[in-house]
């Protein structure tokens, strides 16, 4: 499972990181991002679903993880 927030859609109110903030963090301005976009630990996959399911603004955007585990280039 990967996540990631769309800044376009975000509107800083910070539930995505009281849920889980091993995933979600918050920049200056209280807008989330999670650090490099990257696959979530089995062990916080629980807390970020719960995250995604949490934001008001669906601005959190969940992927299956590839079975091929093709990492990488983002965008
Ligand atoms: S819960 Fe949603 S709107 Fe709130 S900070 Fe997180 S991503 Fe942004």
């Amino acid at each position: 499972m990967r996540v990631r927030v769309d800044p376009a859609m975000c509107q800083a109110n910070g539930e995505c990181h009281r849920i889980c903030p091993d995933v979600f963090q918050l920049d200056e301005w209280g807008y989330a991002f999670v650090e490099g976009d990257g696959p979530v630990a089995p062990e916080l996959q629980a807390a970020a679903e719960e995250a995604v399911a949490a934001c008001p603004e669906g601005a959190i955007v969940a992927e299956a993880s590839s079975p091929k585990g093709a990492e990488g280039s983002q965008g």
